[in-house]
């Protein structure tokens, strides 16, 4: 097996703001492995906050020796090896993983949600997110997301409630809200959650910063709607140490789970503590998006827009069809290069 890889710049239609900051374009890197003339693609998006860059995922991709292992059915020993060669860097651990589970399913030549036993038709409808703006901005961007059934507001700069009235003078689809840590006082979160389950919000994702742990359960404990993990956890271990009892479920990302074969492993975890899961994802191309959409018939609720989020997306892959994440029939994680 052979890995290569290329830095690439995601161009971004609107700049786009939250809680904690605002850009106008994303680092990637694009990978692919090649196997007896097949080639497996990956990705590796890092929003700055995240702590790596083109440079760190450069940096260990070139650490990365593949051609020692023959055989790429042993993700176990394979994905084990890529992960000990350096703490941290899970947006480049998850670019190889997403690579060979391509690969993978293109030897097999099926689908991965296949190769999962999963039923495709049990997709939920994915949001579109609404970033933080004026209400000309937001109502524009609303009147522009008419095509999804579910919409995912950000929320905890200063015009909470501007943000979700704007919102519902043009729609009334159901509503997530992410506030990205921006919530710091308790009792005012929990007035708001209130308030935002009158207006047909479905849960809060990241309502306090990850630190005010004694809070979240607190708040957990009292909301009349789930609370979602995002920026408080990150791998499989995390569930258990740090989500278990805090929140009502997680928001699982590849970019932050190093890839497919943990991100399963997450979903099984969070199903037996009894938690609500959701299918994430970070600005990225239709490949990292098409990937996670592969594990999206075990979750109840997914965020699959990173790619539509986009002006430069180099692959085609799932579509959005009535609003609802659609599967194709291709093989590995469903893409094609355009
Ligand atoms: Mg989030």
């Amino acid at each position: 097996m052979k890995l290569s890889f290329k830095p690439f710049e995601l161009e971004m239609k609107h700049t786009f703001t939250v809680a904690e900051f605002s850009r106008n374009s994303t680092p990637d890197v694009l990978t692919q492995i090649e196997y007896e003339g097949l080639i497996g693609y990956g990705e590796a998006s890092m929003p700055p906050y995240l702590g790596e860059s083109i440079v760190s995922v450069t940096k260990f991709l070139q650490k990365v020796n593949l051609e020692q292992f023959p055989d790429p059915f042993r993700i176990d020993d394979i994905l084990t090896y890529v992960d000990s060669i350096e703490a941290g860097n899970p947006a480049a651990k998850a670019s190889i993983d997403i690579a060979l589970h391509d690969l993978i399913g293109k030897i097999v030549n099926q689908p991965l949600y296949k190769l999962w036993g999963l039923n495709p038709t049990k997709t939920p409808k994915t949001s579109f997110t609404i970033g933080i703006d004026n209400p000309e901005m937001v109502r524009l961007k609303t009147k522009e997301a008419s095509a999804f059934k579910v919409l995912k507001v950000k929320l905890g700069l200063n015009n909470d409630k501007e943000m979700i009235n704007t919102v519902r003078e043009i729609t009334d689809v159901p509503l997530y809200v992410d506030i990205n840590q921006g919530w710091t006082d308790k009792n005012k979160a929990l007035e708001m959650i209130f308030w935002l389950k009158e207006k047909g919000v479905l849960f809060v994702e990241q309502p306090m910063p990850k630190t005010q742990i004694d809070d979240m359960v607190w708040l957990t404990e009292h909301s009349p709607l789930p609370t979602m993990a995002d920026e408080a956890f990150q791998r499989l271990p995390d569930i258990v140490h740090k989500i278990n009892g805090v929140y009502s479920g997680i928001n699982i990302k590849l970019m932050k789970s190093t890839g497919l074969y943990e991100a399963h492993k997450m979903i099984t975890v969070a199903r037996s503590l009894g938690m609500k899961v959701m299918v994430g994802c970070m600005t990225e191309t239709s490949c990292g998006v098409s990937a996670a959409s592969q594990l999206a018939p075990l979750a109840d609720w997914c965020d699959l827009d990173g790619n539509l989020l986009i002006k430069n997306d180099p692959y085609s892959g799932m579509l959005v069809i009535d609003g609802k994440v659609t599967l194709n029939e291709l093989p590995g994680i469903g893409i094609k290069k355009l």
